[in-house]
């Protein structure tokens, strides 16, 4: 048996339960040996009942005398009452509520293991456990005994019928038998965070030795723990870093940034950029002028004005005669973008096009061959841009907008339309600090931390939907007073209809019986192109007074004189889409308003909601929204999650998290040395492929 021994070929495991560890994600001998407890017991403790005393957590080995179910209806839960003998004269009652499923397994005659805390029956000297843990012994005391009691013990999740016994038992001979994996972790890392080996760490972990703090356990801060989390985190970051190494490094377009180009920008400029703006104008064009490519994470909260800077960016391309294309998620935000750029750029004579799934297949058609031929310098599109038939003749820079909502795929896809153009990706979702380390750690990042002068904050009310005719007045005072106010529902994951048809019938109600004098008008996603464009259009223009949407708007929209976001059921949102909602207001020179409507909400949702009313800062909210929804939650089902976390959880470990990218930082900057030779070859062969996005080298 070695690491790579399928564990169908394990003493103990047959194919029916290799099938249960392979649901879980288990397949060979190293899976198991890293599949770590959940949980530990301390059953140190082990004592006669006669001498068990009140208020003590104890074990006891008993066998089941008499045993009975009661209360136990059709609808009722029962209760499961037991007791038990060891010989020591006394005996023990064992009491479980819900507990159905004991009666089948405590028969009188089994013996068991109990562990719990010891009570004094009320009214009577019999001592009690209520809702212990209990494990069912083979009859006679095994071989194996020693592995379940007498010390901390690990607590294992279930994989189908197999226990977390049969785990115990199962790791326990890996453990035996095989050699264990090679300590990897360079010797300076090692000296430096002075953690255990890995052999001693992979042991420790599932057979803690006397006297290991059960807290630090069940925290997962054994020094054990700690050592297999900055192991997995170290690797990862590694691996990310070495990947934006040799990126860095590779051949790229050395851009020059003339005179010529800054004439160019400083003319296209509608307004004076902020500070941030600038820095961050400066780090991206100091990056594409070095001759490799450039891969930068653009991010700044909504409406901090990171498409200005793209589009400087796009001037310094297309000065030095290359192309550029900007991937959006929506029609709507493509659209927007079309104009915008359009206006910028075709302002300072270069031409602009834009290519959506929507345009006719003759207009698809003009569009692909213009932008193969070279003719036209600034593509916007959606994912229509990155089909196999769209061919630029001189890409040099490609954008992608709200990366957040795109996966890496579809980045690499865009890339690839060019020779190792440069890469510019923006997303108005901060990015906790913890995730953008784990997904986005191969890019540098630019962020502007300061928005346009003269922005007020928006005022933002939690109401109960009781009390929506107060916000239909409200609403309608901000437009007597001449401003413009969305609506927002909610859309359900993946499917649009049902918030279509809840925007489709509150357009109808606001618009011929709540506001029946004003102007109301309807966008979601399931309009023709046209349609979304007409009522973006007559919304800009003023036509349109109040606008009953769904989340379509939620990125990109820009009309400055609206000043209400009424949000809809706003329990249902998460909080950084909320936070993006809200940025569409704010935009002008009035005080705006963020009113979020809730039917009777829980704690959790009430504490979210208040989250919002009391702060307008985007990274602490998106800090909250993934401690609170987790990070897999965080992205949507766009973003996969973090892949090849085992024992490590990036809210959990923050710290280890931190303290691994700084050794990897570390080991990285010391170039050509054997150390990270023999750390990038380790990667390679056993990182690469659980980390499935990172390619090294
Ligand atoms: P986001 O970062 O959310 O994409 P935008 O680029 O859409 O933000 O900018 C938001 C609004 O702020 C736009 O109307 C834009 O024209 C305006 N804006 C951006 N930068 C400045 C600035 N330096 N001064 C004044 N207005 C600005
Ligand atoms: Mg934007």
């Amino acid at each position: 048996m070695d690491l790579a021994t399928p564990l169908q070929y394990v003493k103990g495991i047959g194919p029916a339960r290799a099938d249960m560890l392979a649901a879980k994600g288990l397949f060979t001998v190293s899976d198991l040996l890293y599949y770590a407890p959940f949980r530990y017991e301390d059953r140190t403790n082990i004592k006669a009942i006669a001498e068990l005393a009140p208020g003590e957590k104890a074990v006891a080995m008993a066998q089941v005398c008499s045993a009975k179910l009661s209360g136990f209806r059709r609808r009722a839960p029962g209760v499961f009452e037991a007791t038990f003998q060891d010989g020591s004269g006394a005996s023990l009652l064992g009491r479980w509520f819900h507990g159905e499923s004991y009666a089948d397994s405590l028969v009188p005659g089994t013996r068991v293991a109990l562990f719990g805390k010891v009570e004094l029956e009320r009214g009577s000297a019999s001592r009690l456990m209520v809702q212990p843990e209990v494990e069912i012994l083979p009859d006679e005391p095994g071989e194996h005994e020693a592995l379940h009691t007498g010390r901390i013990i690990a607590v294992y999740e279930a994989a189908g019928r197999i226990s977390t016994r049969v785990f115990r038992l199962l790791i326990d001979r890996i453990l035996k038998e095989v050699s264990m994996p090679e300590d990897a972790l360079p010797q300076s890392v090692r000296e430096r965070v002075q953690l255990p080996g890995l052999a001693d760490a992979i042991r420790e972990v599932h057979t803690p030795s006397a006297g290991t703090d059960l807290r630090f356990l069940n925290e997962f801060r054994s020094p054990a723990q700690v050592r297999l989390i900055f192991d997995e985190f170290f690797w990862l970051e590694c691996g990310l870093l070495v990947k934006k190494t040799h990126a860095r490094l590779a051949p790229g377009i050395t851009f020059n940034v003339t005179g010529r180009v800054r004439e160019q920008i400083k003319r296209m400029l509608p307004f004076k950029p902020t500070a941030a703006q600038r820095r961050v104008m400066q780090e991206i064009a100091d990056d594409m002028k070095r001759p490799h490519p450039m891969n930068r994470l653009l991010q700044g909260d909504v409406g901090s004005g990171k498409t200005i800077v793209a589009a400087q960016a796009a001037v310094i391309a297309i000065e030095n005669d290359y192309q550029v294309a900007v991937l959006a998620p929506t029609e709507i935000l493509a659209a927007q973008h079309h104009i915008y750029f359009k206006r910028l750029l075709g302002g300072a004579g270069y031409t602009v096009a834009l290519l959506t799934g929507s345009s006719t297949a003759r207009e698809k058609q003009q569009i692909k061959k213009l932008i193969a031929d070279g003719l036209v310098h600034a593509t916007i599109g959606t994912h229509a841009l990155i089909q196999e038939d769209v061919n630029f003749a001189r890409l040099g820079l490609a954008i992608v907008d709200e990366q957040h909502r795109f996966g890496v795929r579809q980045r690499l896809e865009l890339m690839r339309k060019g020779t190792q153009p440069d890469v510019l990706v923006m997303t108005a979702t901060p990015i906790p600090r913890t995730l953008a380390l784990t997904i986005y750690g191969d890019l540098e990042v630019s962020t502007i931390d300061e928005l346009p002068p003269g922005r007020r904050p928006v005022v933002t009310k939690h109401v109960h939907e009781s009390a929506i005719e107060g916000v239909y007045s409200f609403v309608a005072q901000q437009i007597k007073a001449g401003r413009q106010a969305y609506v927002v529902y909610p859309v359900v994951e993946e499917s649009e209809t049902s918030a279509v048809k809840a925007a489709e019938k509150m357009h109808e109600h606001l618009s011929t019986k709540v506001f029946p004098a004003l102007r109301v008008g309807l966008l979601h996603g399931k309009l023709s192109a046209d349609e979304k464009e007409l009522a973006m259009r007559a919304f800009k223009s003023g036509d349109i007074q109040i606008l009953v949407t769904t989340t379509v708007i939620e990125v990109g929209v820009d009309v400055p004189n609206a000043t209400v976001m009424v949000v809809e059921q706003a329990e249902r949102f998460g909080l950084a889409q909320i936070h993006q909602l809200r940025g569409r207001v704010g935009r002008g020179a009035h005080q705006s308003y963020c009113i979020l409507v809730t039917g009777k909400v829980n704690d959790i949702a009430r504490e979210r909601i208040r989250t919002l009313v009391e702060s307008s800062d985007g990274f602490y909210i998106s800090e909250m929204d993934m401690k609170l929804r987790g990070p897999g939650e965080f992205f949507g089902t766009k973003q996969a999650g973090i892949p090849g976390l085992r024992l490590a959880d990036i809210l959990r470990d923050s710290d280890v998290l931190e303290m691994a990218r700084r050794e990897a930082q570390r080991l990285i900057e010391k170039k050509d040395s054997t150390e990270l030779r023999a750390a990038v070859r380790y990667i390679q062969e056993h990182w690469q492929r659980r980390y499935g996005f990172v390619q090294v080298g």
